[in-house]
């Protein structure tokens, strides 16, 4: 046996820490605090539905790529994978016309341009960066401090089209894209689905990867692909502690020793992954003075380091009300604490049949909050806090209805919840489920996966490279292993 490693977190990232680890022949042990694995790629149950939480993409689900092969080494997806039909990234619908970013870049260029002859010089260019963008790869074969001069070479090589949509988009927010179309329905498309301080290029990327056939989601959603990998992960011989959360990382003789639990049983290991969130290792498991500086300087700058969440209520709608898929919709402005909004997202499940019962589908909205939204919902107490919540449903069911009047016929809400949600239910820092917004003009932080002046210690997840989500997830656990392998 290889040595001993104990992964703390049972999300993505921890799950693929723990199968690369045995893998590797290491005995692998994960404590994960809820009494469910996968973090924020989850979903619950609600009356006879489901509620998805997390994929609306997955990068990687095009066989080919080394990110392909890491989520079918975690087991995330295998050769009998299904995936769920579709044609486009989303709508986005605006006094009674629509426009659509289709998969087939070429239609969706035919169609704007229809729409909005004023604008064919940028919605020619605009499309023409997503054609470019599709050579984006996120690296999966191994950490880009691990890579050598050739890995660069090859990488240079295989992203050749990307340092022409970086010069074009690189310093641009969605807002300033946004200004530069006279339509505002076109205006709305490139705005309204992340948020206007955006780095454009993220939003650009995130459209090539569904236009190539690179974002899929695999049917059954978030939580059957987390209960694959957790199977995955016990197929090859690894242990799931949950309801288990860590108290501490225990140090020895100045380096990660292994982990104390909330009893205080010390568990001994060669070394420890820790795969959860970054605030709370440095808030208290181990001292924060060993935060990296890239780190420390975006949790104090708060107004150049943005973070991402959402105020999210899921209803049970007659099917065929809503359209499949995403579809933003203008509605008449509404406030919820600081935010004003006069648009809203809806995703309507309808292609998961087993969602919801016969004739039903679940239908849920999203409205993307920041650091002052979680703020303010902090600021709340317990009553106020309910209440909100459920204002703010009832008034996305309003909007709702106003814009899919069908939606109304027996219109059930399921559930609501808010940035305080994920932290308390991932400890996620100020709500985000994502790791630092990708800003256009400022640094992202990133992190090499190890603490100078604690050896034994490795980090993986979300927060490694802007701006997380499941491929930095996924890679962050297989390169902590990498690096355990690479001190020995
Ligand atoms: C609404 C929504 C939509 C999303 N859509 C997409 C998408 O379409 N595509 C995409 O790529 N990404 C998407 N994401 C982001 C993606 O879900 C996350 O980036 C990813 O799941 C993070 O994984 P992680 O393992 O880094 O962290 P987490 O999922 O936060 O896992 C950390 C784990 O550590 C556990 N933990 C915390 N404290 C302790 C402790 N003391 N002891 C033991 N365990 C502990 C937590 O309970 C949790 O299970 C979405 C997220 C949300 C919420």
């Amino acid at each position: 046996m290889a040595g001993r490693i104990v992964v703390v977190g049972a999300g993505i990232a921890g799950l693929a820490a723990a199968i690369y680890g045995r893998l590797a022949g290491y005995d692998v042990e994960v404590f994960e605090k809820n009494a469910v694995p996968g973090g924020e790629c989850t979903g619950w149950d609600r009356r006879g539905h489901h509620i998805d939480n997390c994929i609306h993409w997955l990068t990687g689900s095009k066989p080919g790529s080394a990110l392909n092969d890491v989520w079918r080494t975690v087991g995330a997806l295998g050769a009998d994978t299904v995936f769920v039909p579709g044609d486009k990234f989303f709508t986005a619908r605006l006094g009674g016309r629509e426009a659509t970013l289709w998969h087939d870049l070429d239609r969706t260029e035919r169609e704007l341009s229809a729409l909005s002859p004023a604008d064919k010089v940028e919605i020619k260019r605009l499309i023409q960066a997503v054609r470019l963008a599709r050579c984006c790869e996120i690296p999966a074969d191994k950490p880009l401090d691990l890579m050598g001069p050739i890995d660069y070479l090859k990488m240079g090589i295989r992203m050749k089209d990307m340092p022409k949509v970086m010069k074009a988009y690189g310093d641009v927010s969605l807002g300033e894209l946004a200004e530069r179309f006279t339509d505002p329905l076109l205006r709305m498309l490139v705005n309204s689905y992340m948020p206007a301080d955006y780095a454009a290029y993220a939003f650009i990327v995130s459209y090539a990867t569904m236009a190539s056939g690179n974002g899929k989601v695999p049917r059954g959603g978030s939580r059957a692909l987390t209960l694959r990998m957790a199977a995955r992960l016990e197929e090859l011989g690894g242990r799931i502690h949950l309801s288990e959360p860590i108290k501490r990382i225990w140090q020895h003789e100045g380096r990660a020793a292994g982990v104390i639990l909330q009893d205080g049983t010390k568990v001994a290991s060669d070394y420890v992954v820790y795969a959860a969130d970054m605030s709370l290792l440095f808030g208290g498991l181990i001292k924060r003075e060993l935060m990296p500086e890239g780190w420390a300087k975006a949790y104090e700058d708060r107004s150049s380091y943005p973070v991402m969440s959402g105020l999210q209520a899921a209803f049970s709608v007659l099917e065929g009300s809503v359209p499949s898929g995403t579809t933003l919709f203008a509605c008449a402005p509404f406030r919820v604490g600081p935010r004003e909004a006069s648009c809203l997202s809806v995703h309507c499940y309808d292609y998961e049949p087993a969602w919801a019962p016969e004739g039903r589908a679940v239908a849920q909205i999203n409205l993307t909050q920041s650091d002052a939204d979680w703020e303010w919902w902090k600021s709340l107490d317990k009553d106020d806090y309910r209440a909100s919540k459920e204002k703010a449903a009832a008034i996305f069911a309003e909007r709702l209805v106003d814009e899919f009047p069908e939606a109304a016929n027996g219109l059930e809400l399921l559930d609501a919840w808010t940035p305080l949600t994920y932290e308390r239910f991932c400890g996620a820092y100020r709500g985000s489920y994502m790791g630092f917004k990708a800003m256009p003009k400022a640094k992202s932080p990133s992190c090499k996966g190890v603490i100078e002046g604690l050896p034994g210690l490795y980090l993986a997840g979300q927060w490694m490279t802007s701006p997380g989500g499941l491929p930095i997830a996924v890679t962050s656990g297989k390169f902590a292993i990498q690096r355990i392998q690479r001190s020995e």
